[in-house]
């Protein structure tokens, strides 16, 4: 199997509304390329470094989204590059974020990533703050918050990772209940090995790296 055999397998399993985003950490600008005349239109970066080499070749044809974890110095360079920043987990990143975009005369995209297993070393938002999180975003004039991702568990068996996914999906709800679904849009779970019970789970991205390019080496 190719990428491009990858791609267009997966494309034409998904749902009507629920957007591929191919994870390209460790992938090359050729891989990337090949990904995206099958058809990618969404991809995933997890370092701005790694990026901005990437972006300088590939460029705005597609979306760019942040996956990883962004360290505030950082910030700057990443709104150069990416139109979603799906990992705000913390109140001091949305308001450097919130004073990035506003020197930059822009509006920043951002979701909220939930730490949906609650567990201790992770990254994301604990269940139980993501309202207040989001309360504290919205008042943020140059941010706009566009929905939630987590990551959840590692897995033996994917059925293990639904009531995480079913976790965040609530808070994706209430979420769209407060705000509108005009401006929360996007619901991002399911990796690889995840993402059919993710789609099961009502996911509408679903962020896939080695079921596309093979197996990774981070
Ligand atoms: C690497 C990565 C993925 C894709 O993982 P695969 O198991 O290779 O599909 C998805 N989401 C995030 C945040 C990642 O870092």
């Amino acid at each position: 199997m190719n990428i491009s055999e990858n791609v267009i397998k997966i494309i034409q399993e998904l749902p009507p509304g629920v957007r591929l985003l191919a994870a390209t950490k460790s992938r090359t600008v050729e891989e990337i390329l090949e990904a995206i005349n099958a058809g990618v239109d969404l991809i995933g970066e997890n370092y701005v470094q790694e990026a901005l080499q990437k972006y300088e070749k590939i460029g705005n044809k597609v979306e760019w989204h942040f996956i990883g974890h962004l360290q505030k110095n950082k910030v700057k360079k990443a709104l150069q590059i990416f139109d979603v920043i799906e990992t705000v987990d913390n109140v001091e990143l949305a308001k450097e974020i919130d004073k990035r975009a506003k020197n930059m005369e822009k509006i920043a995209f951002v979701m909220i990533e939930i730490n949906s297993a609650r567990e201790p070393q992770k990254a994301g938002v604990m269940p139980e703050y993501a309202l207040d999180l989001a309360d504290e975003i919205y008042s943020l004039e140059h941010l706009r918050l566009m929905g939630v991702m987590t990551m959840g568990p590692v897995v033996d068996e994917p059925e293990e990772i639904r009531p995480y996914f079913r976790n965040t999906k609530e808070i994706f709800d209430e979420l769209r209940y407060i705000y509108g679904d005009e401006q929360i849009k996007y619901l991002s779970m399911g990796m690889t090995n995840t993402w059919r019970v993710a789609v099961e789970e009502g996911t509408n991205i679903v962020r896939i790296g080695t079921g596309i390019f093979g197996p990774r080496k981070y």
